[in-house]
């Protein structure tokens, strides 16, 4: 079973998305990704999700990944006396440490280490940032605020804090619960919420030990002051729209989206634009022209990945929304012009054997029209190399690690098969055809580019690179 694009789909399950069947649909319609969402739903919930996957993999024999994305600490106003209050522009009102229900006045914000780094002039914003709220007067318990923009302001609504690095770790209590659970489970990869420093990064992979990979979500302003070093510290990073168009004007997300995957593409390192690609997809069959739009623009860039959240973890048509994603990614990659803008983005490489080796195999395919390009990696890195070059001819990896194909499900262009290492050198060339002729991805009478690495078996050591005839 192989798929006819190169970027990668990542698809949110949730209520709309829980039985067998509609989870095997949405894999059949194109999601190489599954994204368990842990700011909802139960721990039972999102196990009885991922076992349903992982009988989808066996018995499709595709690796599929998992991704857990935490929920990290996302900031709420406590409860009102009548459920919610009315605030106009112009008046004051106060968040305190008060247990007792908020009224007109006043509103209880359970978040001590919030108020006490609050400051005169700071901005929040409530509710997605439809209200918004100047601090006045700050003191360690309590802040006094002007409305500036009012609305209603119901329970537990979110708040966000954009002009202060808060001093919260990325993993709240819930969260290392539910990281645990979720290493348990065998996710693999973890999603940090609102991380904000690269130091959150370290802290997040200190807990984790290997045991899946971590991607950075950017939503807050101060990790876009500090990107590369985030995107070095981290396996993959999401632009996270929602939060971040909430943190930042909305003008300014198309230009950090861009900002983003570039840093990315440079770094070699899986890029997801997330949040909203088809959001009027949730009430209806057909995206509008701006989000057809949105989608495609995000894989001319060059993303790895784009994803759905509501659309299909609530939506009423989730198929629809996938079957929409893969056709507009089709679309693209079929153009011209998309490959011209790809081209255009020459990255520079590092002076490894590895880098070397997946320059001159992105080239030599092209130049021969080469079915494939079949690259022997064991952690994937050497297939992240690959993929970094953006070559035309599709990348199928072959790896001996169950773990690592699964990873790989992120990363653009790549088709990931678990195979036994290659013993003799002479099974290289033979393999890569036999696999690739099975796979779909080639047939005889067809050239294949191989890349490995001798001494065989020895991770890090990619040097040789081998045009392959594949034979009947
Ligand atoms: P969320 O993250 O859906 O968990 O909020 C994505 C975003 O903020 O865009
Ligand atoms: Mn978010």
């Amino acid at each position: 079973m192989r798929r006819q694009r190169k970027a990668k789909i990542v698809a949110t399950l949730g209520p709309a998305t829980s039985t067998q069947a509609e989870i095997e649909g949405l894999f059949l319609a194109g999601v190489d990704v599954f994204r368990l969402n842990f700011s909802h739903g139960s721990h039972a919930d999102h196990k009885k999700r991922y076992d349903i996957i992982r009988y989808i993999e066996q018995s499709t024999k595709r690796p599929i990944g998992v991704l857990v994305d935490l929920q990290g600490p996302k900031l709420r106003v406590g409860q009102f006396e009548n459920g919610s209050v009315t605030l106009e522009p112009g008046q004051k009102f106060r968040f305190d440490l008060d247990p007792a229900l908020g009224n007109e006045h006043r509103a209880p914000l359970p978040h001590p280490e919030i108020l006490s780094a609050l400051r005169p002039g700071v901005t929040l914003l409530l509710d997605d940032g439809k209200l918004r709220m100047r601090v006045r007067k700050a003191a360690k318990d309590a802040a006094e605020c002007e409305v500036e923009i009012g609305g209603t302001l119901s329970d537990r609504k979110g708040v966000n804090v954009p002009d202060v690095v808060l001093p919260l770790s990325p993993l709240t209590k819930k969260d290392r619960t539910d990281l645990t659970f979720a290493l348990d489970l065998g996710a693999d990869w973890i999603a940090l919420s609102f991380v904000q420093r690269p130091e959150d990064v370290a802290e997040a992979r200190k807990l984790i030990q290997g045991r899946a990979r971590i991607i950075s979500k950017l939503e807050k302003p101060a990790a876009i002051e500090r990107l590369d070093e985030i995107v070095e510290l981290s396996d993959a990073v999401m632009v996270a729209r929602g939060d971040l168009g909430v943190e930042m004007p909305a003008e300014d997300v198309p230009g950090l989206q861009k900002r983003i995957i570039a840093a990315c593409r440079l770094a070699g390192k899986p890029v997801v634009v997330a949040t909203q690609m088809l959001d009027s997809m949730v009430n209806a069959p057909t995206p509008t022209r701006a989000e057809a739009s949105d989608v495609a623009t995000a894989v001319y860039d060059g993303a790895d990945a784009v994803m759905l959240s509501a659309e299909t973890a609530s939506g009423r048509f989730p198929l629809e929304s996938v079957s929409m994603m893969n056709r507009i990614a089709e679309r693209v990659e079929r153009d011209p012009f998309y490959r011209r803008i790809l081209e255009a983005q020459r990255l520079d490489h590092e002076a490894t054997a590895s880098d070397a080796i997946s320059q001159a195999a992105a080239q030599v395919a092209h130049t021969l029209s080469a079915a494939a390009i079949c690259t022997y990696t064991t952690s994937g890195s050497t297939g992240l190399r690959m993929a970094r070059e953006r070559p035309d001819a599709p990348i199928l990896c072959l790896t001996s690690k169950l773990q690592t194909a699964r990873n790989m499900a992120l990363v653009w262009g790549t088709h990931c098969v678990v195979t036994a290492d290659i013993k003799r050198f002479s099974e290289m060339a033979e393999k890569a055809c036999r696999i690739a002729l099975r796979e779909d991805f080639a047939k005889a009478g067809e050239r294949i580019v191989v890349t490995a690495g001798v001494p065989l078996g020895t991770p890090g050591s990619t040097n040789i690179l081998r045009v392959a005839w594949v034979e009947e």
